[in-house]
């Protein structure tokens, strides 16, 4: 279903990477700014309501979060939610009774912290708002011409989000339409290949003598744009 809450930012992503191709792939922007916002509350508003408690101290959050959260403000409001997540995270460790004897001594421990180590309470907050953006963005293409056009002037969208786009594409638009959405989607999509694939191949003859006086064109930065082409930056915690 369309809602506001979400097709306001998916326009405004839209609208600034075709204005600015350099902005790139608009749902990475989109997923910055869920992360953020995730990010403010936590440490503000909803540090402190029991029940993110009890979420924070159950998921705990990734190294990049946790990173994000040391260079903001409230580090005191930061100690006292660590605080209990230590709390809870050596009491989930501990060995129960007779662990010694059936030789399950460590077992909790190493399962507690495989589940610790796969879940973050910002990236799944903000990956369960993103979703609804894919889905929100597939229903604006069927159902706005605009947006249509808007999607074709997009500079690329990175290989995880250009995967999900085309599943949120199959589950949401009908299947008369699919097909013309899927050809608009991957003409952005591999116009781009050629083009990265070009200043990729120009930057690694730049190397070579023979090209030193060829002009450098667009391929200066080529490494770190096929970097950001092929993938969100952390890549553990997105589905
Ligand atoms: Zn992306
Ligand atoms: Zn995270």
């Amino acid at each position: 279903m369309l809602e506001k809450i979400y097709t306001i930012p998916i326009n405004e992503a839209f609208d600034a990477s075709a204005a600015d191709r350099a902005k790139g792939c608009p749902f990475c922007a989109l997923k910055e700014r869920l992360e953020n916002d995730e990010l403010e509350l936590i440490l503000g508003a909803s540090m402190m309501e029991p029940d993110v408690r009890i979420k924070t101290n159950d998921q705990g959050f990734c190294r990049r979060h946790l990173d994000e959260m040391t260079r903001r403000r409230n580090r005191l409001g930061l100690a006292l939610m660590l605080e209990s997540h230590l709390d809870e995270l050596k009491k989930d460790m501990a060995d129960p009774a007779l662990s010694g004897i059936t030789g399950g001594k460590g077992k909790k421990a190493c399962e507690r912290i495989a589940r610790l180590e796969k879940s973050c309470y910002v990236c799944a907050r903000a990956e369960n708002s993103l979703s609804h953006m894919f889905e929100n963005a597939a229903l604006l293409w069927e159902t706005e011409l605009e947006f249509a056009a808007k999607l074709k002037a997009q500079p690329y969208f990175c290989l995880p989000h250009y995967r999900r786009f085309i599943e949120a594409g199959r589950e949401n638009i009908s299947k008369k339409r699919f097909s013309d959405f899927y050809a608009d989607l991957s003409g952005v999509e591999l116009s781009y290949f050629d083009e990265l694939r070009g200043d990729v191949s120009l930057f690694a003859k730049k190397f070579d003598y023979r090209y030193e006086n060829e002009p450098w064109g667009n391929a200066k930065d080529a490494i770190e744009r096929a970097v950001r082409f092929l993938g969100d930056s952390d890549g553990n915690k997105d589905k």
